[in-house]
């Protein structure tokens, strides 16, 4: 198939543009290499363009002709979602009406959607399945669950237009022949962050909040290896390209780690007892996000390899050390 992967150049997308490549797809990548690199992209051609540019992508969508679109493309960051709302409104939301109104247009009708575990906010139920009441506590999960909303009204009217999204819960880890992982300097997530510090760029890791209920006080979080991510999106692309209905999945392990529990697993796998601070909360955080993953399991027959934290820690690592 031939699919456009906004943000391919990410850490995410740049995973399953080489997946696909492997596979035997022929992909395109469109980036601002805001956070992406050139490099990062194993598979296709780079448009370097943004989405909020309409006239770029419909430029890029009528010359590349996709079969598939895998939107990637956003911004992550929970806390700078809380200080900068409308970046994410604007990068989330508003950047991919424009993708999909061109989508629409140029009768493009697979769809695969990158969303989150935050769309849910503090769940009662955990783990969590797809049926939970969406209830975001920040503008990332706002922003993206805006965009779930125009997906399911969009294909309401339009039987032509078919989607699949995947809430993400926390994904870490790298390629496990290190060739590529997450190589965006200022990540804010735990574990990039834990190795770090781990290699001596900052003094001390900081632990937000150990007043959460929870068992030691901590965060809890699904980690999911990016690989077994990227095996999601091949699935909700053939399972698109098989004519299945539009869809929405979660992606984790069903259990689930705390902020001590990753600190104890960063400390094995690098042998280095990096300092660590224990400090307030952040903002938007929910003490505990576990999915439930039997509709991925089941029904696009989803395998993953890599369901072992301290694999997941060591793929990281690797990769850390071959970045200067
Ligand atoms: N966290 C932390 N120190 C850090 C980074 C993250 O204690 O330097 C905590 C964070 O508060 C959350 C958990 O680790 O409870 C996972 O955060 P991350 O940013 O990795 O992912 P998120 O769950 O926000 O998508």
């Amino acid at each position: 198939m031939r699919v456009l992967v906004t943000g391919g150049a990410g850490y995410i997308g740049s995973h399953v543009v080489k997946k696909l490549g492997e596979q035997g797809h022929i992909a395109c990548t469109f980036d601002n290499l805001s956070t992406g690199n050139r490099w990062a992209v194993l598979y296709g051609d780079i448009i370097v363009d943004d989405l909020n540019n309409m006239e770029a992508i419909r430029r890029t969508v009528r010359a590349f002709r996709p079969d598939a679109v895998i939107h990637f493309a956003a911004a992550i960051v929970v806390p700078e979602s809380v200080a900068d709302p409308l970046k994410y409104y604007a990068n989330n939301t508003a950047n991919t009406l424009n993708l999909l109104r061109v989508l629409q247009e140029e009768k493009i009708g697979m769809f695969i959607f990158s969303s989150t575990a935050a769309v849910y906010g503090m769940p009662e139920q955990m783990p969590i399945d797809e049926l939970a009441p969406l209830a975001p506590i920040n503008p990332y999960g706002t922003s993206k669950m805006m965009t779930e909303l125009i997906l399911r009204d969009m294909a309401a009217v339009n039987s032509s237009f078919r989607y699949v999204a995947l809430r993400y819960f926390n994904v870490a880890g790298a390629d496990p022949k290190a060739q590529i992982g997450q190589a965006y300097a200022a990540a804010t997530h735990l574990i990039t962050r834990g190795l770090k510090t781990a290699k001596g760029f900052s003094a001390r890791l900081q632990i937000f909040g150990t007043d959460y209920d929870t068992p030691d006080g901590t965060c809890i979080r699904d980690y999911i290896h990016v690989d077994d991510l990227a095996d999601a999106h091949l699935l909700a692309l053939k399972s698109l390209a098989d004519g299945r209905k539009s869809d929405i999945f979660n992606c984790g392990y069903g259990h689930g780690f705390s902020v001590r529990e990753v600190v104890t697993v960063i400390r094995d796998v690098t042998g280095i007892p990096f300092l660590v601070e224990e400090t307030g909360r952040r903002a938007g955080d929910p003490a505990q996000l576990v999915a439930d993953s039997t509709k991925l399991r089941k029904v696009l027959g989803w395998q993953p390899l890599y369901d072992d934290l301290s694999f997941i820690v060591k793929t990281a690592w690797e990769w850390e050390k071959k970045l200067s």
